[in-house]
């Protein structure tokens, strides 16, 4: 598990990209002034100045240390607030904060991945370490559900 020197101090942030996935989902794709580590499946605290904070999982790849990608459905006060965040503005992250999922325990396995809507934020993150290490497991399989097409 990873452990930040002080995972309550918000590291300066910002905002590289963002990209547009559904009407509801964007990803913001994040530049910390000091990187990140995290595990997949562990999560981090965003600070928007002035409006609040929100705790979300990365989507991005793990093994990335540069950036992290972040993708939010606007729910409420806060996501609505990310939501129109555009490149170059600053927030905060601190974290990494819980468990990773116990990615050792899937070796040789067969995996059967389900989740649906921003659920898949976090599996993002999944998928991309099971491909990256692909040779450790017997098969990969992925079913995702939506409430809509769009
Ligand atoms: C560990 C963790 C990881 C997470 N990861 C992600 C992620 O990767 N991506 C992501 O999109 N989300 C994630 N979430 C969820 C995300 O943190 C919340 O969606 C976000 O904090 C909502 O904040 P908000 O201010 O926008 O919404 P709020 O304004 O708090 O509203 C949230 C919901 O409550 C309803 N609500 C608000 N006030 C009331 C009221 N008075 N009465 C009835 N209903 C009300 C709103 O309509 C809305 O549906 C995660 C949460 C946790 C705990």
């Amino acid at each position: 598990m990873y452990l930040s020197k002080n995972p309550y101090r918000p590291i300066r942030t910002e905002v590289l990209a963002v990209i547009e996935e559904t009407p509801t989902i964007k990803t913001l794709r994040l530049k910390p002034e000091e990187s990140i580590s995290f595990e997949t499946g562990q999560f981090v605290e965003m600070t928007v100045p002035g409006v609040g904070e929100f705790p979300f999982t990365p989507s991005s790849r793990p093994f990335e240390k540069e950036t992290l990608d972040v993708s939010v459905m606007k729910v409420g006060k806060v996501t609505e607030k990310i939501h129109n965040l555009k490149t170059g503005d600053v927030v905060g992250l601190r974290g990494p904060f819980g468990t990773g999922y116990p990615i050792e325990d899937f070796k040789g396995k067969e995996i059967l991945v389900v989740g649906d809507g921003c659920g898949f934020a976090p599996l993002r993150s999944l998928m991309y370490e099971f491909f990256h290490r692909s040779g450790e497991f017997k098969k990969l399989l992925f079913r995702g559900g939506c409430r809509t097409p769009q």
